[in-house]
């Protein structure tokens, strides 16, 4: 099965490039998947840094940026 990673528009502004940014959900499951943080896709920025939980279901795989989510994106 193919995984998608999940992400909503959001109407706040990137403060750096003015672009809007994105949600990157809280889904996990077979089909999507989501960090649960926002970020700015033409700086290629998180823009939440991680937790300190080893146990948290988001933040360990989180790539260092937002275009190394290797799995296509789709809109919420
Ligand atoms: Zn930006
Ligand atoms: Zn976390």
């Amino acid at each position: 099965m193919t995984t998608f990673h999940l992400v909503e528009q959001l109407a706040e502004a990137c403060v750096i490039c003015g672009q809007n940014i994105l949600y990157s959900s809280d889904v996990n499951n077979e089909q999507y998947v989501g960090y649960d943080a926002k970020f700015c896709k033409r700086c290629d920025r998180w823009l939440e840094g991680t937790c300190e939980d080893p146990l948290c279901k988001y933040c360990p795989d989180r790539p260092p940026k937002p275009s190394l989510v290797h799995y296509t994106e789709v809109g919420a």
